[in-house]
């Protein structure tokens, strides 16, 4: 288990050191991968096997309260376990949805009974959580859902469909943004589905790099009880927020995968015999940048507001260095770019990384919409005409 209170250990050095030392030593299951936030439905196994092993030692869910089972552990403390596990090439978690996400919504908006029962099967890796909000007319403009819940005599009943639902394929529970009345932001409502309920089914989609962890979900009358609404009705709003404002926090635990993947790139150009004045100008742009957002991250983290503004820039800087560091490993690789993603062998993996970067500027929050956001939110420039 983690031995003290995280705020008591004041060396973050000292803490690195021994989930370094941990991580190495920890026995990983067959066919363990650092598959990034999201499983596909051949890492479900060995990634809940891991999960298990990491909640046993204390290591899963350390942003919860302890009295949950997490560690109240403080940003710094989780950024550098996230960083280790980078480094160690394995997953933090099973899945992040329910960790980073549905957690800390429950605990904030869940009745007595929906942490009862949800909780513990989140932190010891037994339910797989998908996040349905995003639909074929409403991603960025989130609050423009229009899948319907309407009351029935004992409960809701649900119709409309979901996209882009990360491993909803392997998920046993989903978080559902959904439209309880007309008023745009104020009736919209969340609600726990299980996905096996009748009237709920899913269609996997494949992404370009090959792999499958999205999907299409579809509410053909899907009935819920009245338990599976989380807060009050019209609360929706309210609860998506502090979902996305999770997201957010958790990109920036990048860094130093990206490092990583630099180092990779350089050895690579070097490998192929091309590491000439051009590449190595934009390779050294690339790494001043990932120390600049390094220091950006660290100071986001000492400053402990997990609100502030830095966060929005860290996630745009993030996303931004991660696709371009991707968009270089086309001219290190050379003809070696057209290989099939899904080969084994370092050429493969970097066209994986690079296929993968086109997702970061998208996912939780576009870049012109972190744009937007620091526009007008930060820098209080006039609002984009509507
Ligand atoms: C890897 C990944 C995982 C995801 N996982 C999930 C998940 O588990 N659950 C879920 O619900 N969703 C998920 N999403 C969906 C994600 O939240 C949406 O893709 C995102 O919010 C953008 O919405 P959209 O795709 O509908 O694009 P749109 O909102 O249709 O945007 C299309 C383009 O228009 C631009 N645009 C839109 N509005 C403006 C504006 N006001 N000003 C300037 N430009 C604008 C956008 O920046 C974008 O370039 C995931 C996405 C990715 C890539």
């Amino acid at each position: 288990m983690v031995a003290a209170s995280p705020d008591l250990i004041e060396d973050i050095d000292a803490l690195r050191m021994k989930f370094r030392a941990f991580l190495d030593s920890a026995p990983k299951p067959a066919g363990l991968r650092n598959y990034g936030p999201t499983p596909t439905a051949a890492d479900v196994e060995p990634g809940r096997a891991w999960h298990r092993y990491l909640a046993d030692h204390g290591y899963t869910c350390l942003h919860w309260p302890v009295e949950f089972g997490g560690a109240a552990a403080t940003v710094a403390y989780q950024a550098a376990f996230a960083e280790e596990c980078a480094r160690a090439g394995v997953p933090r978690q099973l899945n992040i949805t329910g960790v980073d996400l549905v957690g800390p919504v429950l605990i904030k908006f869940g009745t007595p009974d929906h942490k009862e029962r949800y909780l513990e099967p989140i932190r010891l890796g037994d339910a797989v959580w998908t996040q349905l909000f995003s639909e074929p007319g409403a991603g960025s403009d989130l609050a423009g859902v229009r899948t319907r819940a309407e009351r029935t005599a004992d409960g809701w009943r649900i119709d409309g469909q979901k996209v882009w639902s990360s491993a909803a394929a392997s998920a046993d529970y989903g978080l559902l943004l959904a439209r309880t009345g007309p008023d745009k932001h104020r009736d919209l409502s969340m609600f726990i589905v299980p996905m096996d309920a009748p009237g709920v089914s899913v269609r996997p989609l494949v992404q370009m790099d090959g792999e499958s962890k999205f999907n299409e979900v579809f509410f053909d009358g899907a009935d819920l009880s009245d338990d599976a609404l989380i807060g009050e009705v019209g609360q929706g709003w309210a609860v998506a927020m502090v979902t996305l404002g999770r997201e957010r926090l958790t990109l920036g635990t990048q860094a130093v995968a990206m490092f990583q993947l630099h180092e990779r790139m350089v050895n690579a150009a070097r490998d192929h015999d091309l590491l000439d004045p051009v590449l190595s100008r934009s390779m050294t742009r690339l790494w001043t940048r990932m120390w600049l957002l390094r220091y950006t991250w660290q100071r986001a983290i000492d400053s402990g507001d997990l609100t502030s503004s830095a966060f929005s820039v860290l996630k745009l800087m993030t996303s931004e260095t991660d696709q371009d560091l991707g968009d270089v490993a086309t001219e290190v690789l050379g003809t070696d770019a057209c290989v099939d993603p899904a080969d084994s062998g370092e050429a493969a993996d970097l066209v994986h990384h690079m296929l993968v970067g086109r997702a970061q500027t998208i996912l939780g929050g576009t870049s012109e919409i972190q744009r937007n956001i620091l526009g007008e939110r930060v820098l209080g420039l006039p609002k984009e005409p509507r």
